[in-house]
């Protein structure tokens, strides 16, 4: 893309698909963002750029080092920050908003506390790195021994919560102080990846959570002085609310907003990092999110009616976000029959979650 005679360039720490599709929602605005691998060449980033992230934790390289230190990188402080569940869960501490008790764990005697303190079924997680389920345990008396002495230190342990399903919130900090908000997005997670998101706007006890929800990742952004797109993912139970966790940027719950929002949560981002004017986010129509994992690329899919596929380009592995599949039309009926179509051209491990969102919808 040729540099914008409009705006700085963005430049965007990581090139997976969150850059990427960064990058599709700058084009056009005539926003020229461009996603950076680590390891590549190192060079002078011009003073008047922007430095984003599509990630929370990166090497240090030449070139981090020189994106991390740039004097416009965004959010700066907030990723070590959010990035370590310990830090993480201290701020909402803080801040005293509701999420799962927990603990650190240094030692086997603190694991023993934690079984009498905090629940008898625990779910012990990876302080940094975890990903889509990975570095994380269930853990009750019975199967301690899981937890080596080498986790020691390097994990937190929380309550395991039986929720009755999980939403999370995407909104936006500006440079002013003000805040956008989407609907909130019920997500099916199986096996710790997220799989299926819904949005639409009839479901009732959507709305007090709505409320609910606005109230509690508003003092986070706040708190930080965030500028750009943050997600919250949280737990329901009857009423009340838990917070999961944090991202402190786009995020998988919010890629319905390709197609089912005025504003994707992609461009948000860019127009909170640039301050643009920017009216109230608004969902246009009922949608549905379909992660594609670990499935070879099918381009029957191309035929399922008032879908969009984003296919991220990357090599086939089993557990994989390789794309995903938006529908969304105002009539739900019509997101039914589409999800339909798309049953048969999906495996046998997406029919649970394909049923889930046909029923979400009705
Ligand atoms: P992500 O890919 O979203 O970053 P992650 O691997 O970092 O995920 P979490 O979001 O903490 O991890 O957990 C993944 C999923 O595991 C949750 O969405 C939820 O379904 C389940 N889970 C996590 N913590 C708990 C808990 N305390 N009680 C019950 N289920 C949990
Ligand atoms: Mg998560």
């Amino acid at each position: 893309m040729m540099p914008s005679a409009l705006y700085p360039p963005i430049f965007v720490l990581g090139n997976g698909q969150l850059g990427r599709m960064l990058r599709y929602a700058g084009a056009p605005l005539d926003i020229d963002v461009r996603p950076l691998g680590f390891d590549e060449p190192h060079f002078d980033i011009p003073q008047s750029a922007i430095v984003t992230a599509e990630i929370e934790r990166w090497p240090h390289t030449a070139l981090t080092d020189a994106l991390s230190a740039h004097p416009h990188f965004a959010n700066k402080d907030v990723f070590a920050r959010l990035a370590d569940r310990l830090t993480q869960k201290q701020l909402l501490d803080e801040l005293g908003i509701a999420t799962s008790p927990w603990c650190v764990l240094e030692s086997q005697a603190e694991l023993t506390e934690a079984f009498d303190n905090i629940g008898e079924k625990l779910v012990v997680k990876r302080r940094t790195g975890g990903y889509d389920g990975r570095g994380q345990w269930i853990v009750n008396a019975d199967n301690r021994a899981q937890i080596s002495d080498e986790l020691l230190g390097e994990v937190i342990a929380e309550q395991f919560i039986p929720f009755d399903y999980e939403i999370s919130l995407v909104g936006a900090r500006f440079r002013d102080g003000s805040m956008r908000f989407y609907p909130i997005t019920r997500n099916l997670q199986q096996e710790g990846i997220l799989r299926y998101s819904v949005v639409h706007c009839e479901q009732p006890h959507l709305s007090t959570l709505q409320a609910q929800a606005e109230k509690m990742l508003a003092p986070i952004l706040t708190a930080l002085e965030y500028v750009g797109v943050m997600a919250m993912e949280c737990f329901v139970i009857g009423e009340q609310l838990l917070v999961n966790e944090l991202a402190p940027r786009v995020h998988n719950s919010g890629h319905w907003t390709q197609l089912g929002a005025n504003i994707s949560q992609f461009e948000l981002h860019l127009r909170a990092l640039l301050d643009l004017p920017t009216p109230a986010l608004a969902l246009t129509m009922p949608s549905v999110m379909v992660n594609l994992i670990g499935s070879e690329h099918n381009a029957e899919w191309l035929r399922v009616p008032h879908s969009q596929l984003h296919w991220y380009g990357k090599a086939v592995r089993p557990g994989r976000k390789l794309g995903h599949i938006n529908i969304a039309h105002p009539d739900k009926s019509a997101v039914i029959t589409a999800l339909e179509a798309l049953s048969p051209l999906l495996e046998a491990n997406y029919q649970s979650g394909l049923a889930w969102a046909i029923e979400n919808l009705r």
